[in-house]
């Protein structure tokens, strides 16, 4: 039976999950229930009954929402063609899309605008993928990173871009990236990859945790594609791995033979999934962390959302003859709540 826990730093929500979550917890306070959002806002069991519970609709289909009614894109980026009808229709819409994978759909626009061929490394029927090849169909193949490259034949070779969902394996991505550079020695690629940070750091952390532990469980939903990833770096690692939304989850024969238990999460569980997973655990010895990096990265809520809850704040405050007026609010003390306290005032409401 376990004897310790070894906790994996970071883990859990990453600076776009924070910011989608705030967002939606923004809108929820502001308007009158329904509150509706294109797509799960995160790819999280828990987060979803929580706002669900505090009156959100979620819609795959963007021609649900009734007219006049206020609506929120989800943080993994919509199409565009989703994005103009969202803005026809909704009273107020506020796209939550993560800035990171908003650059990448501009180099999806960029690379098909020089006229290149696209490879988006991706899993179809994602929905960052989704939103990603929408950019550009024309220009994109989807290629899935477990399958490779295959008989892929651009038009010109010297004018190939590789691009990638930013939640993929880095084993994955590395094995595209070295099949592609091989085929096409003039490959455009982004920089430092399209994989974002908090993918890199939680994978890193992972494959850390996989040299010291005899066990590794990942806590995240099945839809959420970062935390299926890091279930995977963790068998590649040669570790038993499994996935668990929440305690009731975990099995005991799991736990029978191993020792040390290495504990991570996605980066859209909360972490008081994580302590409830740990309770089930029950390591005889306790925790201990295991810190690859420090993260402090920080996404501001999206402009629109800033401007409309500033407008409000004016109006109140011209109509109440409020002293003081145009005085610092909570927007700008956004940084001091994270999206932890948002789901907790949820909760409570
Ligand atoms: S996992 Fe990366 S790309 Fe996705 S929301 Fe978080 S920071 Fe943004």
């Amino acid at each position: 039976m376990p004897e310790k826990v070894l906790l994996a730093e970071p883990r859990g929500f990453c600076a776009g999950v924070e910011m989608a979550i705030k967002a939606l917890t923004w809108m929820v306070g502001v308007f009158e229930p329904p509150v509706y959002c294109f797509h799960e806002i995160v790819h999280n069991q828990a987060v979803v009954e929580v706002f669900e519970h505090a009156g959100v609709v979620f819609v795959d289909d963007i021609t649900d929402v009734p007219p006049g009614r206020p609506v929120m894109l989800s943080a993994h980026g919509s199409a565009p063609d989703v994005v103009a009808e969202a803005d026809e229709r909704a009273a107020v819409m506020i796209d939550a899309v993560c800035p990171l994978v908003t650059k990448v759909h501009h180099e999806v626009r960029r690379m098909a605008a020089d006229g290149y061929d696209i490879i988006y490394v991706g899993h179809a029927g994602h929905d960052e993928a989704i939103g990603a090849v929408a950019e550009a169909p024309e220009a994109v193949t989807l290629v899935d990173p477990t399958v490779g490259l295959g008989g892929f034949a651009p038009a010109d070779p010297a004018k190939v871009a590789l691009l990638a969902q930013t939640t993929l394996g880095l084993y994955e991505w590395g094995g595209v990236l070295d099949e592609a550079t091989t085929r096409w020695p003039d490959l455009w690629t982004a920089r430092r990859s399209d994989l974002c940070y908090a993918t890199t750091n939680r994978q890193t952390a992972v494959q850390r945790l996989a040299e010291q532990v005899d066990l590794i469980l990942v806590v995240g939903s099945a839809n959420s594609s970062n935390t299926q990833a890091l279930v995977r770096v963790a068998r590649k690692a040669g570790v038993a791995a499994h996935r668990v939304d929440g305690p009731d989850d975990v099995r005991a024969e799991w736990l029978e033979k191993a020792e040390v238990v290495g504990v991570t999460a996605g980066a859209s569980a909360p972490d008081e999934r994580v302590k409830a997973v740990i309770d089930a655990i029950a390591p005889a010895n306790g925790v201990e962390r295991l810190r690859v990096t420090a993260e402090d990265e920080y996404f501001p809520l999206p402009p629109r959302l800033r401007s409309f809850v500033q407008v409000l704040q004016r109006l109140v405050e011209g109509a109440f003859a409020v002293k003081d007026q145009g005085r610092k609010g909570p927007l700008e003390n956004d940084r001091d709540w994270g999206a932890t306290d948002a789901l907790q005032l949820l909760a409570r409401s």
